[in-house]
Formats: structure tokens, sequence, C-alpha cells
């Protein structure tokens, strides 16, 4: 199986002091950050036959993780791991960020978040872009769905403004992460639409009763072919998460309410994420 959401970073560096203490409200708890490769490799990596890893860069948040850190991270298990760049439209010099990130540090993809970074997915500033990543094969990996951030508009998070990219990049390989939770079913009539647009399940298992109606609901509309798995590392880890997958139907019992079936969990555990995306390794 392949994880394709995991973050890098130093926090302390990276995320500035007020986003670090907004943090917390992600899982309701005190939330520690860090993420040490050692300790990564060894209880995470693990699970996995290829991790895809990223930063976030995003000015309006105080996210600005540079590619440089990714590339060195995932170069030290190249066999493992797989690094995206990151990418903030609204700062000067993006595009050549990006092809720097690509032609000398061998990036594979990126990662962008509209809302933290508070611009619309379909500003013309993104064109250069998505046209860059459409030519160059490269998938784009979308921050969807609500945040722990006050500075973060919403407006600019939900999934149904990623159906006009859908039109206007077809060949553009897209991933909307954490199913745009808690807009989950607006997230999933688009990736059914869209042959090249993805979902990811990161950090969702934790709010069971909406992680167990958007599989259900995923399968009524035959669309958990385009979900793939991830964790959001830090902020949620391996073992828990896919226990939380096997789990999900521990809500309902005998209630009689519809089972996400077998099929649906391990077509997602299964995947070969590198090989959907059409990722060059
Ligand atoms: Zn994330």
């Amino acid at each position: 199986m392949d994880n394709v959401h995991t973050h890098t970073w130093d926090p302390e560096r990276h995320i500035s002091a007020a986003t670090r203490a907004e943090a917390d409200r992600s899982r309701g708890r005190p939330m520690d950050l860090t993420v040490d490769f050692d300790r990564f490799m060894a209880e995470e990596a693990n699970f996995y036959d290829k991790t895809i890893v990223f930063g976030l860069k995003a000015k309006r948040t105080g996210f600005w993780v540079p590619d440089a850190y990714v590339a060195e991270f995932v170069g030290r298990a190249p066999d493992k791991l797989v690094g995206f760049a990151a990418c903030d439209p609204t700062q000067e010099g993006a595009l050549d960020d990006l092809r720097h990130g690509v032609e000398e540090l061998g990036l594979a993809g990126l990662k962008m978040a509209p809302m933290y970074a508070g611009f619309d997915p379909r500003d013309p500033r993104c064109d250069p872009i998505y046209a860059y990543c459409q030519e160059h094969g490269l998938p784009i990996l979308f921050h969807t769905g609500t945040t722990f951030a006050q500075n973060a508009p919403l407006a600019y998070t939900r999934p149904w403004l990623f159906d006009e990219l859908g039109f206007r990049y077809p060949e553009l390989r897209m991933v909307l992460a954490h199913v745009g939770h808690p807009f989950c079913e607006e997230c999933l009539v688009v990736i059914r639409k869209h042959p090249h647009v993805y979902a990811d399940i990161s950090a969702l298992f934790y709010r069971p009763w909406q992680f167990y109606n958007m599989l259900i609901t995923a399968q009524e509309y035959h669309v958990t072919n385009k979900l793939l798995f991830g964790t959001d590392y830090p902020f949620a880890k391996a073992a828990e998460s896919i226990a939380g997958l096997r789990n999900a139907n521990h809500i309902v019992g005998d209630s009689g309410l519809p089972h996400v079936t077998d099929a649906t969990i391990d077509g997602i555990l299964n995947r070969n994420i590198v090989q959907t995306l059409g990722i060059r390794l």
C-alpha cells in the first residue's frame, strides 16, 4: 500500500508560532507537529511501499517549508519516499520555484493549499502552474475542506471549485485532500465526474460518523476506486488510520444501516497510488 499525504517540516522554523498554537484545534488536544526522520522511518514508512511527502507553502497562514528541505528528507530514503514540491501562487516567483523543485531537486508532484494561502483555485495566477504540471505529468494534491486556522478563508476550500479545473485541465492528475471534509458529498460528486480527479481519506477516521457516511456515499456513487489512502502525518499516524478504516462499521453494528464493504476497504488500502497518479520516479 501507499500513502499519498504526509508532511515534513521543522515546526520552529517553518510554521509561525500563531499557527502552531492554533493546531491544537485539529484533534481537540495539544499537538506535537515534530517530524523526526528516524522516528518516521521506524514507525510510519514501514507500513507502505511508497510514502508521498511534502511540506506546505502558504504565506498568509505562516507555513513556509522550502522544497530543498523536503528533497533532503526524501533523499535519505529514496526507495521509500517520494517528495512533492509546494507552491503559493500569491507569491512572486512561484513558477520558477516549482521548476527548480522539479528539475533540480527531483520532486515528483505538487502540494497546494488554496485556503491556507488565500487564493481561489480558479485564480488566473494559477494557470502557469497548472499548465506546467499537466505538461510534465506532475500530480497536484490540494488541501480541501475545513481547518483549524482562523485566517484561512473557507470560501477557497469548497470541493466544487475544482470542477472547473477538471474541464480546463483534463489531463492533470488532482487529489482533493480529506475528501473535502465536511463537504464530503460535494467532493465525491466532483471526483465522480472527472477521470483524473481523486480524493484522499487522510485525517477523517477520528470523526467516525462523518467517515462512515462518506464511505457509504462513495459506495453509492461508485467512486471508491477514486479514494486514496493517506494519514496527514503528523496530525494522524499509520496504525490508527488503518485501524480506523478497518473499523469503519463499528458505530452501526447490527442496526440495519448499510455496511462499508471489505472490497471498499481493501481497495483503498491496496491501491498503488504512484501508478494511479502516474508519478514518474
Ligand atoms: Zn495535510
